[in-house]
């Protein structure tokens, strides 16, 4: 084998996921296991983020305990039955764990947190960001939009949007490096669209 099988990487690797991805995945996977003890209000809906259902479905309900919340039990389940990123890479269906891995996690982190919080003004950060940050390698900038803007990225992402002519890197050699503000930018256009 010589190349990764994630979408768009290509990197080489003599397993199924290259170096990279599998670092990128297993911040998904840690980022699921510590979502897991915060699912367990949301099964049992002692949160009041998430509304009961409406109409049919709630099961066999005695006295006035609200019903629990059976996606979320699955899906907590799911997320404890994950392995390393090293297990998957050794899998050939590595390429299809990863992208339901980071499908599951997000849809757990919606579960716990509710829908995002209006009002957030990217502008704002986007500037701030503009005036201090330097330009920087994709393993630098990952860390540095998940703490200073609050936005989650993969290096799968910043391939992508490279490669479609989202993003323009300002270096190439050795390795391609990009402006914050110009991710962010990339970011929200994703966003709104
Ligand atoms: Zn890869």
């Amino acid at each position: 084998m010589t190349e990764c099988t994630n979408i768009d990487c290509g990197n080489e690797s003599d397993l199924y996921l290259c170096r990279q991805c599998i670092s990128d995945l297993q911040q998904w996977i840690d980022k699921g296991r510590a979502l897991i003890p915060d699912m367990t209000a949301t099964i049992y809906r002692l949160d009041n983020v998430r509304q009961a259902p409406t109409g049919g479905g709630g099961g066999l309900v005695t006295g006035s305990k609200p019903p629990i919340d059976l996606a979320a039990l699955e899906l907590r389940d799911w997320l404890t039955r994950m392995h390393d990123s090293t297990t998957y890479a050794a899998d050939q269906m590595a390429a299809g764990w990863a992208w339901e891995i980071q499908d599951n996690v997000r849809r757990a982190e919606r579960m716990v947190s509710g829908p995002e919080p209006e009002g957030v003004d990217h502008a704002a950060i986007r500037e701030k960001v503009e005036n201090i940050a330097p330009p920087m390698p994709t393993r630098q900038l990952l860390p540095f939009l998940r703490e200073k803007a609050g936005i989650v990225l993969t290096s799968q992402h910043i391939r992508d949007w490279a490669r479609r002519g989202h993003l323009r890197p300002v270096e190439r050699d050795p390795q391609p490096t990009y402006h914050p503000h110009e991710v962010i930018a990339a970011w929200h256009r994703k966003e709104a669209s």
